[in-house]
């Protein structure tokens, strides 16, 4: 039976998949979810014969089913290409009895790569079946990571032009760095004084704005968006996990059926629902486990079955992961609740009237085979000085929160199952705060021993893990992006780059 898409607030509408590719969010504002869960048809065996591309084949094709086999295929070669600096993709580090999927080999160095570098081949090949002549153009305020990945995806890609916004002052250096020398015709970078809000803000007044749909509509564009709500980020990340226990089995770490933990360092809740979505096609898994920093939303959530964000926001170093609406858990509630889209919608209404919603002991049931933890900049400091010390290993910020927080969680029930811990960023592209963890300084300090630049430089002579592609070319890199604007200056920029 093929797989359609349904909203998770309760509109009637059934979308194909490239259709809520295209959309992104379903009319009624709810998120698109398939309405079933397929199964793996190839044996694990066979799995772990095959490549990282006939893996993603295998996962994606039954969540896709109005793409063709040639099509598919040719997106799955464009993406993982030579891109990533592995042809495993996604290679598996064992480090002190834990086993690293790291996620980071692709051109920004960073876990975002994995489903941003086929979102563009995807939405294109969308946008050629839903008959649509106008060109995408792919709007996207971002506070760092997911702007670099989703420019370097879509660059040149035809048929596409990408426009990223940034507050100027709030991402690091390397972010900015990598999102202001992003080549490509297609392509617009603009600082703006203004925060990730503002940015934010400005680019959903553009979306929601009639007389703008009306004039792109005129000149033959149409706005979309690559966020990781869009089950065109979703579906390629279930690929990874297949394909990493796949590898586990080849490699004769695990047998055949054995039950492992994944360990997920989580903020907007897509990677560890990727993970679910594995389990439920087949991987056979003990406890996901969901991993927060400082902005616990999540593990107290889990803990007490109450979502509320009515709390501080708290800065860290791992800020990819400072979030307090988590937006995929939202497909969470909705399994929940035995794929309720009334129940799931009235739980949605009273988060954005109230900022909390309490869910029922049935739901909670479902959940039990998640477990969730979180760490602090302290524990997370300590981790990589840790890891690094007993095994030469080096890991970022964001990984640190997944492997403190799994440590905590054996040490607490003394659970030995072989982990997988998604490792989602390259050490190098938070040189600063691993610096400081090795030295036993708190991550935030701001000493300035050297640059960025100079420090990951450092650590890769102390780890002897090479310094990856994109940050060598980095520094070799011309700054192709000088615009700033203000905060109201976001759609002069628009309208100028696209000649409206
Ligand atoms: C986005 C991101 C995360 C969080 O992933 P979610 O899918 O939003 O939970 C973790 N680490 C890094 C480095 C990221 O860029």
């Amino acid at each position: 039976m093929e797989i359609l898409y349904r909203s998770t607030r309760g509109s009637r509408d059934i979308a194909s998949a490239s259709a809520a590719m295209l959309n992104g969010l379903a009319p009624d504002g709810g998120l698109y979810v398939p309405d079933h869960l397929p199964h793996l048809e190839k044996s694990w065996t066979e799995l772990a014969q095959m490549s990282y591309h006939g893996i993603a084949y295998e996962v994606m094709r039954p969540f896709l089913a109005d793409f063709s086999e040639k099509e598919l295929k040719a997106c799955i070669r464009a993406a993982y290409d030579k891109k990533f600096d592995t042809p495993q993709i996604a290679p598996i580090t064992k480090a002190d009895g834990r086993y690293f999927l790291e996620l980071w080999h692709g051109s920004t160095m960073a876990f975002k790569d994995m489903a941003l570098s086929i979102l563009p081949y995807l939405m294109a090949n969308a946008a050629h079946k839903q008959n649509e002549e106008r060109e995408i153009v792919i709007l996207t305020a971002t506070s760092g990571d997911t702007g670099k990945a989703a420019l370097a995806g879509f660059a040149d890609v035809p048929g596409t032009k990408i426009i990223v916004f940034y507050p100027k002052d709030g991402v690091s250096p390397i972010q900015e760095k990598q999102m202001v020398t992003q080549e490509g015709e297609n392509v617009l970078v603009v600082g703006i004084n203004g925060n990730f809000d503002d940015a934010q803000n400005g680019v959903k007044a553009l979306f929601t704005d009639e007389a703008e749909r009306e004039r792109m509509n005129r000149n033959m564009l149409r706005f979309s968006s690559a966020n990781s709500i869009n089950i065109g980020r979703l579906v390629p990340q279930i690929a990874y996990y297949i394909a990493a226990y796949a590898g586990m089995l080849r490699e004769g770490e695990i047998g055949n059926g054995y039950k492992i933990n994944i360990c997920v360092p989580t903020g907007n809740f897509g990677n560890i629902l990727a993970a679910y979505y594995a389990q439920w096609m087949g991987l056979p898994v003990n406890r996901l486990i969901c991993a927060s920093n400082s902005n616990k939303v999540l593990f107290d959530f889990f803990k007490t079955g109450t979502y509320d964000r009515n709390r501080e926001f708290i800065t860290t170093q791992s800020p990819s992961m400072d979030i307090l609406i988590s937006s995929n858990l939202e497909r969470l509630i909705y399994h929940a609740t035995g794929d309720s889209a009334e129940k799931c919608g009235a739980l949605m209404h009273q988060l954005s009237r109230d900022g909390r919603y309490d869910i029922s002991r049935e739901m909670a049931k479902e959940l039990t085979y998640f477990s969730a933890g979180y760490a602090t900049e302290e524990e997370c400091g300590k981790e990589i000085r840790t890891l690094f010390e007993d095994t030469g290993y080096l890991i970022d910020t964001h990984t640190a929160v997944g492997a403190a927080v799994h440590r905590k969680y054996v040490k607490e029930t003394g659970d030995d199952t072989a982990t997988l811990i998604a490792s989602t960023a390259s050490p190098y592209k938070f040189p600063r705060a691993v610096w400081n963890a090795l030295q036993g300084r708190a991550l935030a300090d701001r000493t300035q021993d050297a640059e960025d630049e100079q420090l990951a430089e450092q650590l890769s002579k102390m780890s002897g893990m090479p310094l990856p592609e994109p940050f060598l070319q980095l520094k070799r890199a011309r700054v192709r992006h000088k615009g700033v604007c203000e905060k109201d200056g976001m759609r002069a920029e628009v309208e100028r780059f696209l000649g409206l």
